[in-house]
């Protein structure tokens, strides 16, 4: 049985049940867990290498929500840093001039002539396009035949079959009749083999050479886990692809496939097979497959929703402490950790007077981590009734406060300043009235 991540970490990790920063030591023991999912997932194993690397990055000092375990926490983590290395899918590109070539490449039965015939379908029903298939596998009986029911059946555009033409020329071939016809793109079916071989390799190569594709697509099973990692290798190097399609994803298939295909090619999955049938072909979400890789189920939207809801507490928190006019050094250093944290300046900071400058300022000096570093460890350098209430912050606090930091007087001065203006303002506001500044603010 397939044990979801969430389970797995759940023994390692529920027993701590504590808040705070995830521990390097708690966070290395998780991703043994992580590891043994991903390769049961069937991810190649330099990918699973890699990506327990990112995910650690990530985990260590990340801060647990509230209302999560830990185990969880780590699964969120590691689910967000899946879906960041799967990649978003891309539409298949057609902005060339039509016909536009697109070349389907692969082994033989990782479903090249079902997904040419799909992706034709696709591209007429749902982004209006006139579709010419072409089948280039001259080798297999009635290969060509497969195809020609294919279109036949769906009222698909199919060039006529020659007895005895080579695949270089039907290619020609279809382009030409593309081209007088007005498709908008002609798909080229080709031929496999059960192994990658040279003589697979050079006739894919030429085929290409001949049409110059616009999208060369590799069609891989999801099914087959480590293998396909070899394949790609393989077509990427010697042929050169632009996009993945990945098919039998509606199978047992654990979707690992996807993660090892993106990375090792480094090129996006553009669509993938869901079943037999025609129409059983879908866009490629990151989220889904991220999903079925990690075996959960509603783990990740319930830690989603826990950040949302902390998110809503806090801002509520903090807009209540505003309207009293409240705001004192222990506001300023989350602040602080927020602006760190940067890319996510949403939230409850760009409500802070003040602070709208010191973003607006920082992106344009290109933010200086240093600064912020430095204003966080005056304040960590400071006593929690010195935090609450900074008035008390004077000389000799000020030089015990700058040696506990390693900076300066100076620099304790220029923060407290900063500090001061800001309250200064927040206090002007919270006189303005309920209708104020923060009158659209959640109660
Ligand atoms: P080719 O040799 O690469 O052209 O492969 P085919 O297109 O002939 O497909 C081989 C087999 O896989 C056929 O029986 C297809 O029906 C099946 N197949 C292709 N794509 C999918 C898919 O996404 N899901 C499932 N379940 N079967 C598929
Ligand atoms: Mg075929």
């Amino acid at each position: 049985m397939f044990e979801g991540l969430s389970d797995r970490l759940g023994g390692v990790l529920d027993k701590l049940r504590k808040r705070g920063a995830l521990k390097e030591s708690d966070v290395k023991e998780a991703m043994r867990e992580v590891r043994v999912a991903l390769l049961e997932a069937d991810v190649a194993l330099p990918v699973v290498k890699t990506f327990i690397s990112n995910a650690t990055e990530r985990a260590v000092g990340a801060d647990v929500l509230r209302s999560v375990t830990p185990g969880q926490m780590v699964v969120k983590i590691v689910h967000d840093e899946l879906k960041n290395m799967l990649g978003e899918g891309e539409e298949i590109n057609l902005a060339s001039t039509p016909p536009v070539p697109i070349l389907m490449v692969g082994l033989q039965g990782s479903g090249k002539t079902t997904s040419s015939a799909k992706i034709a379908l696709n591209l007429t029903k749902k982004r209006n396009k006139k579709v010419l298939l072409a089948s280039l596998d001259i080798y297999r009986p009635a290969a060509q035949q497969q195809l020609k029911v294919l279109a036949d059946d769906n009222g698909l555009g199919i060039l006529p079959i020659v007895m005895g033409e080579k695949p270089v020329s039907i290619a020609k071939r279809a382009m030409d009749t593309g081209r007088k016809e007005g498709y908008d793109a002609v798909i080229l079916d080709t031929a496999g083999r059960l192994h990658i071989d040279m003589e697979l390799m050079s006739e894919v190569a030429q085929i290409r050479d001949a049409v110059n594709p616009v999208e060369t697509l590799l069609v891989t099973d999801a099914m087959t886990g480590q293998d396909s990692v070899n394949v790609a290798k393989e077509f990427a190097d010697k042929v050169g692809i632009t996009g993945i399609v990945l098919t039998r994803v509606d199978g047992d298939a654990r979707g690992g496939a996807a993660l090892s295909m993106r990375q090792i090619t480094g090129c996006p999955i553009k669509m993938i097979g869901i079943g037999e049938k025609i129409d059983e072909m879908e866009a490629f979400h990151p989220d889904r497959i991220a999903n079925r890789i990690l075996g959960m189920g509603d783990v990740v939207s319930l830690v989603e929703k826990a950040a949302e809801n902390i998110k809503a507490e806090d801002a509520e928190k903090m807009a209540k402490k505003l309207r009293k006019g409240q705001f004192d050094l222990n506001d300023l250093l989350a602040q602080l950790k927020q602006l760190q944290k940067m890319g996510d300046l949403s939230g409850i900071m760009g409500m802070l007077p003040g602070m709208g400058a010191l973003k607006k300022q920082m992106s344009q000096t290109k933010l200086d981590p240093k600064l912020l570093t430095h204003q966080e460890a005056i304040i960590l350098s400071m006593t929690p009734k010195e935090r609450e209430n900074p008035a008390l912050i004077k000389a000799s606090r000020k030089k015990r406060i700058a040696a506990g930091c390693g900076l300066s007087v100076q620099d304790v001065n220029k923060l407290l300043k900063q500090y001061q203006t800001m309250s200064t303002m927040i206090k002007k506001m919270g006189k303005m009235g309920k209708k104020g500044l923060f009158g659209g603010m959640p109660k």
